[in-house]
């Protein structure tokens, strides 16, 4: 039983609007999914990704309208690494960003930038072998495109503490200062940095946790094997488009355990996803009053004249 890298990371944004600008206009993701935070109908959740919604590049925010920019501190993940193809990818996006206004800086490889809201990401040359995960956008080259998540850091005071449940109950390798979740299709690395002094603040440009794929047969297994070892692992959540488990790791960093299915094409067409609202079945009902509270959002998909 292994976990398939990264299934998806979520984030919070205090600006829906200027989130979906960023993400699926500036970085050409695709919104697949926009739809409610189930805790809270009168906010989105918002999900980009590739062009099919895969797990392992998928990246969601909860928002809080107007919430201002927080902190990443200890227990928190503070930089999100994406896989680019090559060298030449890395001076595409040096070039594109910089008409855009948002700075980046580059060392060796890697390039380093920050959402407007502080969110801090990476672009790193792909080494993996596994397969690219891209989205279509017309000024993004298919050869340059982000081909999903390679890694995700995170700040810990003691990351000795988190290494065995890392190593033995979730099957992690540690490969010189990554942890490696590698299973039959794809791999993901986690990192710890040490943390700055000031405590995170849990706010607009903060990563809220990090989920680790699951086959969808093996999910029930993953939560039993958490409880055995002691950790506080919630039961299965239904999030209609993948099942859920939560609990936190020792450094502090909140993770899910997501199942690779049944994925974003369960309630609408895979051609159009991400263009309505969607809406769990029981909020179906407020439909009206929902679409009236969110703020409006423009999708670039929507808008394209090509
Ligand atoms: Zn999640």
């Amino acid at each position: 039983m292994k976990l398939e890298g990264i299934h998806h990371i979520t984030a919070i944004t205090g600006d829906a609007p200027g989130n979906v600008d960023f993400y699926a206009r500036v970085l050409g993701l695709r919104l697949v999914k926009k739809t409610v935070n189930q805790d809270d109908p009168t906010v989105y959740h918002l999900f980009y990704a590739d062009e099919k919604g895969s797990a392992g590049s998928d990246l969601t925010f909860f928002e809080y309208p107007g919430a201002r920019p927080g902190r990443a501190g200890a227990g928190m993940v503070h930089t999100i690494v994406w896989r680019v193809a090559s060298p030449a990818s890395i001076g595409f996006w040096a070039e594109r960003l910089a008409a855009e206004g948002v700075e980046s800086l580059r060392e060796d490889a890697r390039l380093r930038f920050a959402d407007p809201e502080g969110l801090a990401h990476e672009l790193a040359v792909d080494e993996s072998g596994d397969d690219p995960l891209i989205a279509d956008h017309p000024e993004v080259p298919a050869e340059h495109a982000l081909r999903g998540f390679d890694t995700v850091r995170a700040f810990s005071a003691r990351p000795e503490a988190s290494r065995a449940l890392l190593e033995d109950v979730l099957g992690f390798e540690r490969d010189g200062d990554a942890y490696e979740a590698r299973g039959e299709r794809r791999g993901g690395r986690y990192v710890y940095d040490d943390p700055p002094e000031q405590a995170g603040v849990q706010s607009a440009g903060t990563v809220h946790h990090v989920a680790w794929a699951s086959g969808m047969d093996e999910h029930e297994a993953w939560q039993q094997r958490l409880r055995q070892a002691g950790a506080q692992v919630t039961p299965v959540i239904d999030r209609f488009y993948f099942r859920s488990i939560y609990f936190r790791e020792p450094s502090g960093v909140l993770f899910e355990i997501a199942t690779l299915g049944p994925g974003f094409a369960t309630d609408e067409d895979a051609e159009h996803l991400g263009e309505r609202l969607s809406l769990p079945p029981n909020f179906e009902r407020y439909r009206d009053q929902v679409e009236r509270t969110l703020t409006p959002i423009q999708n670039p998909r929507l808008t394209r004249t090509s």
